[in-house]
């Protein structure tokens, strides 16, 4: 395992700038525009989809070598503007997977069509409060969005209408020991993860071809992934992306066994078997490749929630897929927590599964 500072600041300085940036699923322009400036250099060829989903490609050096898909969803959980009442206040739709207690109180941005503005979700406050409201969870149904407005038509002046969309307005920071926290670390760290990856293939000899891709709309059914999928033809592929560990007070081992700071996650299966199994060939491809380059990795065997990898694989007559995450304490919240060691020693493990995927997998006859 690594303790290099300077890798450490690089990563830290992409995961900085991929969060602090804004696209809830269905807006993702944004990050697709900083992925494609960032890739540029290290691709071949950049285009997009028609839902989205950025596409870079870098030709391997072999006409034989395999073709891999990384995958790294661009998205983020926000919310979405559903009614503005007379008084001026914001009701909204959630977009991906909210736990609404998290939601109260949340300074936000609303990003309207004249430009970015701050809201705070509000609440009544505890002074008035019956003890049964103090006892019960407040429901998103139930919080509204003050901008400062001071009815609809102040609200509709500022470019708010129903259709806006809202992120959480939380910016990256550091924590002690290479920890950091802001909000999407789900899945800006595998976004984050995957540049770095194509930055260090950059002059190396590769004979595999690598698709890496942005893709959108995940958090809201993995729908950027199967038509990227489709279009990349891989014969491997591997989503990068962010999972949930076992490692802090409420939640114990039996819920998941996995720790922040201990290495890549490589998933055996998620959702119980009901979203991916990972092809046995990728697993022991991914796990001999960390032992090569001596990176201890967990093994993921989860209960619930999934990846891209599981639209991936269904793809045409079928794509062998697995994945590697990255250990995010509160997870789909805007206080997320990642150990940068993870995510150095994960783009140390895709840089050399890539390296030597031609030993594993070859070119499908077409
Ligand atoms: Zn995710």
């Amino acid at each position: 395992m690594t303790n290099d500072s300077e890798s450490f600041d690089a990563i830290a300085s992409l995961l900085e700038k991929y969060s602090n940036a804004h696209g809830v699923s269905g807006n993702e322009d944004e990050i697709g525009r900083l992925l494609k400036e960032d890739l540029k250099g290290c691709a071949d060829e950049i285009k997009f989809d028609a839902l989205g989903s950025l596409i870079a490609v870098r030709k391997g050096s072999s006409p034989n070598g395999p073709t891999i898909m990384l995958a790294a969803h661009m998205d983020e959980i926000g919310l979405m503007v559903k009614y503005i009442d007379e008084n001026g206040f914001l009701r909204f739709a959630k977009f991906g997977g909210w736990f609404d207690q998290t939601l109260l109180n949340q300074r936000v941005i609303v990003h309207g069509s004249k430009g970015d503005i701050y809201g705070v979700i509000g609440s009544k406050p505890p002074h008035v409060m019956t003890p049964e409201d103090a006892k019960s969870p407040v429901k998103h149904k139930d919080m509204f969005i003050d901008v400062g407005a001071k009815n609809a038509e102040d609200v509709k002046n500022l470019g708010i209408e129903p259709g806006t969309y809202i992120t959480t307005d939380r910016s990256f920071a550091k924590l002690a020991n290479n920890r950091v926290t802001g909000k999407c670390f789900d899945n800006r760290a595998g976004v984050a993860l995957m540049v770095e990856v194509m930055r260090r293939l950059k002059g190396k000899d590769i004979k595999a071809t690598v698709y890496a891709v942005g893709t959108v709309q995940e958090e809201v059914g993995l729908k950027g992934a199967k038509t990227a999928a489709y279009a990349s033809n891989a014969d491997v592929a591997l989503a990068l992306d962010t999972t949930v560990p076992g490692d802090h007070p409420g939640i114990t081992k039996l819920d998941s066994p996995l720790e922040i700071g201990k290495g890549p996650i490589v998933a055996i299966s998620d959702a119980s078997g009901r979203g991916l199994i990972a092809h046995p060939q990728v697993v022991k491809w991914l796990r001999e490749s960390a032992e090569k380059i001596e990176v201890d990795v967990q093994l993921g065997v989860g209960e619930g929630g999934t990846t891209d990898a599981s639209a991936i694989h269904l793809t045409k007559e079928g794509i062998p897929t697995g994945t590697v995450q990255i250990a995010t304490r509160y997870i789909h919240s805007p206080v997320e927590v990642i150990d940068l060691a993870d995510i150095e020693n994960s783009v140390q493990l895709v840089v050399a599964a890539i390296e030597r995927a031609h030993k594993y997998f070859t070119k499908k006859n077409e």
